[in-house]
């Protein structure tokens, strides 16, 4: 079998076109969505992060608003900002980039943004939110999986999906999230004694682990949906996945390439709540 390629350029291509449509009705009616990209440090790969997002926003019409601090920013003054960002109306979104310095406590500052503002959905209120089902933002990563997994048109009632990984920001909301569309949810991790027991058994497997090669096409069934969201480096330098794509692509129905995969997605996703988070205002 030669898997079907899921492709996260494409779908990303088509969801920012329809972000780009709803951003200048937005801006139209005198309410332009706004993001506020708050970047403390020198941290090399964030500045590349934050980049990519602040590019993204402009190219469909979202205004951002980029705050960058020097690494001895006190938590207080870093607070502050966000209690201002929170009461601007101008402003519909707030993404303090991680990691932060080590002075500045992350959940604290998570907890400052205002839950209506959240886009990223880190905050323990969004997480909550996801956990009991209600309405809230969903955090971008796994989020962008679901809609991934969406475009195969296979139903998730009654699958079985392993989620490899159980982070707060990629595997338990994952997780979580293929709760929702009635999934039955196994969860692995670096303790799981048997790993190829349970992926040899799933109809999904969502790997986000952070080492190449997690899974390879002897640990899945045939014609399984496999989402690769890993992001690592091969022996030559190139990006890939967690997963051996030339193996599993033999064996899985579809599948995700990395790059052009995941990756794509989560900050699609962040423009995505953003934009919902702005029309909620209107
Ligand atoms: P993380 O916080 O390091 O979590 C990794 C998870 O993998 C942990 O739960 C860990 O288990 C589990 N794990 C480690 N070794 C394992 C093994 N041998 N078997 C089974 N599980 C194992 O990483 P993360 O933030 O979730 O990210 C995971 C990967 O996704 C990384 O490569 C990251 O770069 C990538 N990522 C990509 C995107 C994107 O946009 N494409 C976004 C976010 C993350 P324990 O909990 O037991 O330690």
């Amino acid at each position: 079998m030669t898997a079907k390629l899921i492709d996260g350029t494409l779908l990303s291509q088509t969801m920012r076109a329809d972000i780009a449509t709803r951003a200048a009705q937005l801006t139209a009616q005198g309410k332009q969505p706004g993001l506020a990209v708050i970047l403390v440090g020198e941290d090399p790969a964030s500045h590349v992060y934050v980049r990519n997002k602040i590019k993204a926003c402009g190219d469909t019409g979202i205004r951002s608003v980029l705050e960058k601090y020097d690494a001895d920013l006190s938590e207080a003054a870093l607070l502050a900002r966000i209690d201002a960002l929170n009461q601007d109306p101008t402003i519909h979104g707030i993404l303090v980039q991680m990691p932060l310095p080590k002075h500045i406590d992350p959940q604290k500052v998570i907890a400052a943004i205002s839950t209506a503002k959240d886009v990223d959905g880190y905050s323990v209120l969004s997480a909550g939110e996801l956990m009991t089902g209600l309405p809230g933002f969903r955090p971008c990563t796994p989020w962008g999986c679901m809609k991934l997994i969406e475009t195969t048109g296979v139903s998730l009632r009654g699958k079985h999906a392993v989620v490899i990984g159980r982070s707060n920001t990629v595997g338990k909301p994952m997780a979580l999230l293929l709760l929702q569309a009635n999934a039955t949810v196994t969860v692995c991790h670096s303790a799981t004694p048997d790993l190829a027991h349970h992926t040899r058994q799933a109809d999904v497997v969502v790997a986000a682990v952070g080492r190449r090669n997690t899974l390879t096409a002897d640990m899945v069934k045939p014609g399984a949906i496999v989402i690769d969201v890993g992001m690592n480096r091969d022996d030559n330098g190139k990006l890939c996945g967690d997963v051996d794509f030339a193996g599993i692509k033999e064996v899985a129905g579809h599948i995700t390439p990395v790059p052009g995969g995941v990756g794509p997605m989560t900050i699609t996703m962040l423009l995505a709540n953003t934009i919902e988070s702005a029309e909620k205002t209107v």
